[in-house]
């Protein structure tokens, strides 16, 4: 009988992997399975755009996978039995069995955090999210006001990209932190203030952010502020799907896993992209982010290729280059890295960076060859 690999995520790393997988094993007895909800692939990296009323092609993951062997299942994975190996569905086929598995269902909103924002705040962390939240500016876009919770890099590129986009919306932008950018270098921190002082976002800096309501929210120190939409963007956990089944996991949710990418609690599944707690070069985790995604997909191939023929790989080297920030379609921030992520002096503004931003954005794995579809989250 053939071995079972079986793939559960297609974003950036699960794709990756897939394909990099089935190239590798192509003249061995391994069938390549990959799992999907949908079958697009989501460029979520991106989904700040979409809210903002953007279009952009989603490409088709048929497309992505023509002329591999792997076997695609749109469906979505509600559960892992790790005793019968087996990976449950929710519509066609049910149950899917493995030998070895490969968990990359990224991460999602933190919305646990406060009370409230379960309920009424909105995120860009998954496509229905962002589509849902594009609904909601467009009706509010000419004069409401629009409340994003977090000053990471996903709060920058939220609030600004709105503000550009919609300068009737009243932008402000709250956060726990003394100022925007915390971790970047002093002229990156310094062009991210004037930026979105230039289109108009209010900073809200040592703000905690108490309780959502549908109509505003309240901070710790019990000021309220009204708003027609308040967007979550405070950070990322993992699907609870590791934790129920058993796996080791991180307060995160994060699947742990060794050098190898290879499960400490489970040596027949491997993790990568968000949903992994991997070690990064400097001895830290993973950070959620394409430059640990891509790097993952494709080194858990190469370490699954590896084992399959009887040897023994080397470690994954998970290091970084850069955090890119785009501050709307025509300005953004480059902070240039060592690979332990500490900020190097070198950063680049302005357009040149927005410019870079979009050509890495490009080069990722989903944005090679369009997609045949238009993408308003909408399914069209
Ligand atoms: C608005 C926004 C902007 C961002 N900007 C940047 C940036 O500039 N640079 C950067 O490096 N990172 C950025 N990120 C983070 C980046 O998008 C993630 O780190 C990256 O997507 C992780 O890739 P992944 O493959 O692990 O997961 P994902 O890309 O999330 O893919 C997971 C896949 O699993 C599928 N899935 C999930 N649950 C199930 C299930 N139960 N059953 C079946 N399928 C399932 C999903 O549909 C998806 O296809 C941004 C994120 C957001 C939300």
């Amino acid at each position: 009988m053939s071995h079972r690999l079986v793939v559960v995520g297609a974003g950036y790393a699960g794709l990756l992997a897939a394909k990099r997988l089935a190239r590798k094993l192509r003249h061995s007895d391994v069938t390549v399975t990959l799992v999907n909800a949908s079958d697009r692939f989501v460029e979520r990296v991106r989904l700040h755009q979409l809210a903002a009323g953007q279009r952009w092609a989603a490409p088709s993951l048929r497309q992505q996978l023509s002329g591999t062997p792997v076997q695609l299942v749109v469906a979505r994975v509600t559960a892992i039995d790790t005793t019968g190996r087996t990976v449950c569905t929710d519509g066609a086929p049910g149950a899917i069995g493995y030998d070895t598995l490969v968990y990359a269902l990224g991460s999602r909103a933190r919305l646990d955090e406060v009370p409230g924002a379960a309920e009424h705040a909105y995120t860009v962390a998954d496509l229905e999210q962002a589509a849902r939240l594009r609904y909601r500016i467009a009706e509010i876009a000419s004069a409401g006001t629009v409340a994003v919770v977090g000053g990471g890099l996903t709060g920058l590129e939220t609030a600004s990209e709105l503000a550009e986009s919609y300068p009737g919306l009243r932008v402000r932008l709250f956060t726990g932190a003394d100022d925007v950018g915390s971790g970047l270098a002093p002229r990156a921190r310094a062009h991210l203030r004037r930026a979105l002082e230039r289109l108009g976002v209010s900073v809200h800096p040592k703000t905690v952010v108490a309780t959502v309501r549908e109509d505003g929210l309240d901070t710790r120190d019990g000021t309220s502020y009204d708003a027609d939409a308040v967007v979550w963007t405070t950070g990322f956990r993992a699907p609870e799907l590791a934790r129920a089944a058993g796996f080791a996991t991180d307060e995160s949710g994060r699947m742990i896993v060794d050098t190898t990418l290879r499960s400490v609690s489970h040596p027949e599944v491997y993790a990568v992209g968000d949903a992994a707690a991997a070690v990064s070069v400097s001895g830290a985790p993973s950070r959620m982010s394409c430059q640990s995604a891509l790097p993952m997909g494709r080194g858990v191939a190469d370490v699954l290729a590896a084992r399959l023929a009887g040897r023994e790989p080397g470690p994954v080297r998970i290091g970084y280059a850069f955090t890119n920030i785009s501050l709307g379609r025509r300005d953004g921030v480059v902070q240039f890295t060592h690979a332990d992520d500490r900020p190097r002096r070198f950063v680049l503004t302005g357009r040149a960076a927005a410019v870079f931003k979009e050509a890495v954005v490009r080069s990722t794995v989903g944005s090679g060859p369009r997609g045949d579809a238009g993408s308003d989250g909408s399914g069209s």
